[in-house]
């Protein structure tokens, strides 16, 4: 008889404690399968930090591929395509044989929408975060030569820490960008006003604008095309419009939420099928609507690796409760950060030295010594 198998599509941040515990798995006899397009997996949270220069590439990320064969798991690099719950097999991008699964985990994230048209070269996205690294270098090659007009489209956290760690990369250079951000609604517009404020002066402070209150249609040929008709010229163009959960799951004809998300209950387990379960941006998490913030696929680690490996043993499962309100620090590049849990809110060095401490702490407790 085969070994059972656990399947787990994505090394992302929902992950992380199975992947630390993968020898539990395996000194029982179960193999594990890991597939992701990437060796290495990258903390979103310092994305904009290393973009801005604060953090090299390797010190934002997890070398998942050696995490995985040292504990005597199998590591596929490529894209899960779509998931056969009748045959229990991963259908993949590249290769030609599906992988089969006794249990199946799911952390693919999520992706921002692309705006670009054909215009590869010239766009990024707020992910992949990798993509970032790319970004830096020509902001800083072609900046040296030439002044570039830089745009944000989007409004939210993401869009925030973009500007202003495209802010910090540039202040140096003989031609600083001009930035700016294009909002369609109000800057951070499910946030307290006082986040608003604080954000919207630290970057006015540096000469970064604003267009709010028209939704950007495209970007395509170094112009920015508003839905409300106007245009603008840019050199370089991030799309940070929010996120989409992975695809994977409606081509799979598997239950999803109202956004696409992988539709789980209390269990982190698919409501259509008991042998499949996911964490992070991917899901849709039926008790409760969840913000696709690293926050939760955090919390969602233990409870997640005690149900896989529950669900190997056939033992029982726990539930998994989001717990109340969570920390947020905005990194605005130049060592400013933005604080706000519940009542307490501030801005400041110290807001940026907090996240900056809790991120290091989050790499350090999961990167192995190779
Ligand atoms: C710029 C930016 C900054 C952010 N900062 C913060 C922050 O400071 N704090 C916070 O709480 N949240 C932050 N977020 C939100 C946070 O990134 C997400 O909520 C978090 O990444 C979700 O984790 P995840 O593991 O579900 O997804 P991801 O981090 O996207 O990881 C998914 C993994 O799955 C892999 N994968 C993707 N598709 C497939 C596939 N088809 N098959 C196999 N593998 C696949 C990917 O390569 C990746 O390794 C930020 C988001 C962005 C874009």
């Amino acid at each position: 008889m085969k070994p059972k198998q656990l399947v787990l599509i994505g090394g992302g941040h929902a992950h992380m404690v199975t992947l630390a515990n993968l020898a539990s798995f395996t000194r029982k006899g179960y193999r594990v399968v890991v597939i992701q397009p990437s060796d290495y997996h990258y903390y979103s949270g310092m994305g904009p930090g290393m973009l801005g220069g604060t953090y090299q590439p390797e010190e934002i990320r997890f070398h998942t591929r050696f995490i995985v064969e040292s504990q005597g798991g199998e590591f596929i690099r490529d894209k899960a395509l779509s998931i056969d719950p009748v045959r229990q097999q991963v259908n993949l991008e590249a290769g030609s044989k599906p992988v089969r699964y006794d249990v199946l985990s799911c952390n693919a994230g999520s992706s921002v929408p692309d705006l670009s048209g054909s215009n590869q070269k010239t766009t990024f996205s707020a992910k992949p975060i990798e993509r970032l690294n790319q970004a830096r270098q020509i902001i800083l090659d072609t900046g040296r030569n030439q002044q570039m007009a830089i745009a944000i489209v989007g409004g939210g956290p993401s869009a925030v820490e973009i500007a202003g760690n495209i802010w910090q990369l540039t202040t140096k250079l003989t031609h600083p960008p001009k930035i700016t951000v294009f909002t369609g609604t109000k800057l951070m517009n499910n946030h307290p006003e006082r986040i608003r404020v604080m954000i919207r002066k630290i970057l006015s402070q540096r000469g970064i604008m604003f267009v709010e209150g028209s939704y950007v249609d495209s970007l395509n040929g170094g112009e920015i095309y508003l839905k409300a008709g106007r245009r603008f010229k840019a050199d370089l163009s991030f799309s940070a419009v929010g996120v989409k959960p992975s695809p994977i799951f409606s081509r799979s004809g598997l239950p999803t939420g109202p956004d696409g998300g992988l539709l789980v209950n209390k269990y982190l387990q698919s409501t259509a099928q008991a042998n499949i379960f996911g964490g992070g941006d991917c899901i849709s998490f039926q008790p409760q609507p969840l913000d696709k913030v690293g926050v939760y696929a955090v919390r969602q680690n233990p409870v997640l690796f005690h149900n896989l490996m529950a669900s190997m043993d056939e033992e029982t499962l726990q539930v998994f409760s989001p717990g109340g309100a969570y920390l947020r620090i905005y990194n605005l590049g130049g060592m400013q950060g933005v604080f706000s849990k519940g009542p307490f809110m501030f801005s400041g060095r110290f807001a940026f030295w907090i996240k900056d401490y809790i991120d290091r702490k989050f790499i350090r407790s999961f990167t192995m010594n190779e």
